[in-house]
């Protein structure tokens, strides 16, 4: 069983900068994530990050990741299923059952895509079912897609698409009005490779080994109509990911996890940081900021704490 001082769940914005931080502070530290970046590779062009030029956001988060491997972050790939407290920390299991130990926990697990709930979305992910328009609108070119949705990422989606040479981009929401802003919504509308489908609820996603069609029902009427096409794009927004610690921490009516302003959370030692948290305006530079911020109540939290730090082997650090 593997232990650390610190274990980090997540690798988006919150959790790499909290492992710059912890390793900095010579705390043996892992980092468990299903991917490295978060949200923040869902941009192609983040150019509000203070201090360096625009960039892909991946681009971005490689170097956030490099960072904090220099200073002796460990990085482990896998979800993350269970946090447990035990008398003198933490245990931490990952869904394909390992179990590793720590002193503390800084849980960044951030958002997960939001469901649909209807027949088709499990079976087509990723065979013509996309939750990411920014990362898979170039593999249809010349295809016919559906984005879902009707808020920025939906409508920017469509226009990503239509930009990529898609052959037709159906925009399916389920009211007449969206959420996207209007400069946005004037440039969806003029583009004529997109059809507004509204107000439409998908009710099935349909095919063979890959989607060949999206059902849809009039939100009024009720009166199905079927896309003919061969790519789906959900971009219905995102939830916040507790799958881990819902047990254990107190959240609020979104399901965020209730912090301090030093991101304690309502179990002694179990940190939290980023799009998790109940703290405002999800942004990348404020992940990061977080995250350091957790990294530091934790150090100072495990400074008082009447246990011997883990003895860990420094080499590989820079
Ligand atoms: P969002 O604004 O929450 O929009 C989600 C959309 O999905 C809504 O239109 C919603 O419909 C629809 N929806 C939710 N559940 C659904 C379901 N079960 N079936 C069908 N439709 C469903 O999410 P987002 O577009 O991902 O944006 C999230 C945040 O990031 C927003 O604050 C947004 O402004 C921001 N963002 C900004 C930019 C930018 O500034 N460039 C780009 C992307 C995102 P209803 O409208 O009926 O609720």
């Amino acid at each position: 069983m593997g232990k650390y001082d610190v274990i980090i769940v997540g690798a988006g914005a919150a959790g790499l900068t909290a492992a710059i931080y912890t390793c900095r502070k010579n705390l043996k530290t892992a980092i468990f994530s299903v991917d490295v970046g978060g949200q923040t590779n869902l941009t192609n062009h983040i150019e509000n990050y203070p201090g360096v030029d625009a960039m892909p956001g991946p681009t971005l988060m490689q170097k956030f990741l490099d960072n904090a491997k220099s200073f002796g972050a460990e990085m482990i790939m896998g979800k993350v299923a269970r946090i447990d407290k035990k008398d003198k920390g933490f245990t931490v299991t990952l869904a394909e059952g390992t179990t590793y130990e720590c002193r503390a926990v800084i849980a960044c697990s951030g958002t997960v895509p939001r469901e649909l709930g209807i027949p088709g979305e499990a079976k087509f992910l990723g065979r013509g079912l996309s939750t990411c328009t920014t990362c898979d609108a170039p593999l249809f070119k010349n295809k016919v897609t559906a984005v879902i949705g009707g808020g920025n990422a939906a409508v920017e989606g469509a226009l990503e698409l239509a930009h990529v040479g898609a052959k037709k981009v159906y925009l399916v929401h389920r009211r007449n009005e969206f959420r996207a802003d209007e400069i946005t919504m004037e440039k969806a509308k003029k583009n004529k490779l997109i059809e507004m489908v509204t107000p439409y609820e998908p009710v099935e996603i349909v095919g063979d080994k890959f989607v060949s069609a999206l059902k849809t029902k009039h939100a009024e009427t009720k009166q199905e109509k079927t896309l003919e096409l061969q790519g789906v794009f959900k971009e219905i927004g995102h939830v916040v990911d507790i799958s881990a610690v819902k047990h254990l921490v107190k959240v609020n009516e979104r399901n965020e996890v209730i912090i301090d302003d030093k991101n304690q959370t309502s179990v002694p030692g179990l940190f939290a940081a980023g799009d998790l948290t109940t703290v405002p305006y999800k942004q990348t530079v404020i992940s990061a900021g977080e995250g350091a911020k957790a990294a530091l109540s934790c150090y100072q939290w495990l400074s008082k704490q009447k246990v011997t730090p883990i003895d860990w082997d420094i080499k590989g650090k820079k």
